[in-house]
């Protein structure tokens, strides 16, 4: 690495921009490609405008990169093919490509016995019916390809929601192909956030609880509080993925816990969401890690420092203060537009101690009126 080294990203939203805020003390320059002139990491990099598909697009992207590496799990799998051909891609293609396509990854969690909820591949409003009867209901019927946040998503309580479902997904089994799967009444969602190096270095960052609301993260909190036995096999489950694709970078693995039974929901082949709180809540956060990954370079101690708990902000920032008077509030604004459903930002406060952190996270909650989103963590923290 110099400091002349230039990392590419494709995608400029805001794992984009947290990448190259993280990238900066290692004297990284950026280069951020993106299909739209407003993409928010463009107020940190430069942003070269254009479509994925776009090969003069990309080739000037190729040309100007050392390295190139993803904000977008979307990006077509025949452009980072085309690019690794011109360019050092990490993750390599075949990950991208098997995270793009929920059956293809469902089927290599099985082949890892990495247990998933009952699912079945769906082509035709008859195949809907077989599909139903093969997996039972409650269940979701999801799009393979192109869901992300609970988009592309619509949950059967039973039989009789099977038209309103294929009403509202059914023109997709020709171009994005469509999936059911059972639904899980989970007790607790959890990720595995883990980086591999080049050289096959595999680290985790502690375990971290996860709460959704309409299917996008409202509230992560680390190290979440699991038996050692369950942490242990998350991990396994992480590692046996990460070889598996020689993975290089970090990834997320979602899991849903109910039981003392992991099942694997899905997995993110780039910087998480469930993982911001590493900024300021671990030695090493997943954006240096991921950089450190990509470049070769020794990765660094993923260890917890105390009890960390992040709070999305989505559609619209909320005010500040409340968060930036806490001694361990850290506050992240995206610098996007305002707009519904839209994560604009993030708040991570940080803790030594679980009490500590509750007490911080209730002051938090009832100053900014969002109780409701603050109870989940408060609750697990406090033991209830
Ligand atoms: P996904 O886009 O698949 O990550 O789904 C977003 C969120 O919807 C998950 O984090 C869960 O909260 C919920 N969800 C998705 N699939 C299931 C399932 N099979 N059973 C229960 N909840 C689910």
């Amino acid at each position: 690495m110099s400091t002349r080294t230039t990392v590419g990203i494709l995608g400029g939203g805001q794992l984009a921009r947290m990448l190259a805020l993280s990238g900066a003390p290692l004297g990284l320059r950026f280069l951020v490609m993106d299909t739209v002139a407003d993409a928010c990491a463009g107020q940190f990099a430069p942003l070269l405008v254009g479509d994925y598909r776009d090969e003069a697009a990309l080739a000037q992207f190729a040309g100007k990169v050392d390295v190139a590496t993803f904000d977008f799990e979307n990006v077509p799998a025949e452009s980072a093919e085309w690019l690794s051909a011109r360019a050092q891609v990490f993750p390599n293609p075949r990950a991208l490509a098997v995270a793009q396509d929920r059956l293809a990854e469902k089927t290599l969690f099985r082949e890892l016995d990495i247990p998933v909820p009952e699912f079945a591949t769906v082509a035709s409003r008859q195949d809907l019916e077989r599909a139903l009867d093969a997996v039972g209901v409650p269940c979701i019927l999801k799009t393979r390809r192109l869901g992300y946040d609970g988009k592309g998503q619509f949950r059967i309580r039973g039989y009789g929601d099977a038209d309103a479902a294929w009403e509202a997904l059914g023109a997709q089994a020709a171009t994005v192909g469509l999936i059911v799967e059972a639904f899980v009444p989970f007790e607790r969602e959890l990720s595995v956030v883990a980086v591999r190096g080049r050289d096959g270095e595999f680290r985790t960052w502690p375990l971290t609880e996860n709460w959704h609301v309409d299917g996008v993260l409202s509230a992560s909190l680390a190290p979440a509080r699991v038996e050692p036995e369950l942490a242990r096999r998350a991990v396994e489950h992480a590692r046996s993925l990460a070889q598996r694709l020689d993975y290089v970078g970090v990834f997320a693995l979602e899991l849903f816990c109910r039981g003392g039974e992991l099942l694997a929901n899905e997995m993110a082949p780039r910087v998480h969401n469930s993982g911001h709180w590493t900024i300021e809540g671990a030695q090493t956060s997943q954006f240096q890690n991921h950089l450190r990954a990509v470049l070769g370079l020794p990765l660094g101690d993923t260890g917890a420092i105390g009890h960390a708990c992040m709070l999305n902000w989505i559609g619209q920032m909320p005010d500040a203060g409340a968060v930036l008077r806490e001694a361990g509030g850290h506050w992240h604004d995206y610098g996007k537009e305002p707009r519904a459903g839209r994560k604009v930002g993030h708040a991570t406060l940080r803790a030594d101690a679980p009490a500590a952190l509750a007490d911080a996270l209730e002051r938090v909650g009832r100053t900014l009126g969002r109780e409701s989103q603050v109870a989940p963590p408060v609750a697990a923290l406090r033991g209830l």
